[in-house]
């Protein structure tokens, strides 16, 4: 399945000039999670990511190629959390290895397209301690308040990673997750909010295409994303019969 791979070669290139630190997936290290939404006080606040004026993107991708996603990591471009010393431009990119939604087994296509589906829905079940999270799935935007305490207590990205991969695989669909936070200075966080926009169309097509939608290619509204997006009209004719006129 390969509907994101230009947007995962796009995201691959955003991090800046530095190499990343990268941290293979440990659960055991999860940052401490709250279980319910996590307030944090202005003047308990440390400070923010994506606030104000400041970039502040996440978004998601989907593949089923083991060479993208080749296990359970968190790679870290720019200064981690406990580094910054005020508020930072930021990203999180969240890529997933699922099982093959084109798969001749109906069961296991509706599965892998059920991930798919759920798996915007993660950031709102994952609440790190000291770790507020703004988020808005219409614009992709995500912003970040992070309180003194979390910072004294040792709070990290990578910490923040294994919590959120650990709610990831709940999912057994879900069979590898690569975590991409951003905040170096260089980071191309324009480049992020286009790959951002062109996650969310894709993301929108497949679930529309899940739902039932209706099968005229000629009077669809998702046509232009359609026409961009190579293999999702063939994804579709695989499962409907179409017209593509
Ligand atoms: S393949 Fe055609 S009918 Fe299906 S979502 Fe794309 S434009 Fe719409």
């Amino acid at each position: 399945m390969d509907l994101y791979h230009s947007v995962i070669a796009r995201a691959e290139g955003l991090g800046g000039s530095s190499a990343p630190r990268r941290y293979a997936y440990d659960p055991g290290r999860a940052w401490p999670d709250s279980g319910e939404f996590e307030l944090v006080m202005l003047r308990d606040a440390a400070y923010e990511l994506g606030g104000g004026s400041r970039a502040g993107v996440n978004f998601t991708c989907v593949t089923t190629s083991p060479a993208l996603v080749e296990r359970d990591e968190i790679l870290v471009y720019g200064p981690d959390l406990g580094e910054l010393k005020a508020d930072s431009d930021y990203a999180r990119i969240t890529i997933l290895r699922v099982g093959d939604i084109e798969s001749d087994d109906e069961d296991d296509t509706e599965q892998a397209f059920r991930a798919i589906q759920n798996m915007d829905f993660v950031k709102y079940r994952v609440f790190p301690r000291g770790y507020m999270i703004r988020t808005s799935s219409e614009s992709n935007r995500e912003q970040v308040r992070i309180s003194k305490e979390a910072v004294r207590r040792g709070i990290s990205f990578e910490r923040i990673g294994d919590d959120f991969i650990r709610q990831y695989k709940q999912d057994p669909n879900v069979l590898a997750v690569k975590m991409i936070f951003l905040t170096a200075p260089d980071a191309d966080y324009a480049g992020a909010k286009q790959c951002a926009k062109s996650a969310h169309d894709i993301t929108m097509s497949l679930t529309k295409i899940l739902e039932g939608m209706p099968t005229d290619c000629g009077s669809c509204s998702l046509k232009p994303i359609c026409d961009e997006v190579e293999g999702m009209k063939e994804l579709h004719f695989g499962k409907e019969k179409h017209t593509t006129e």
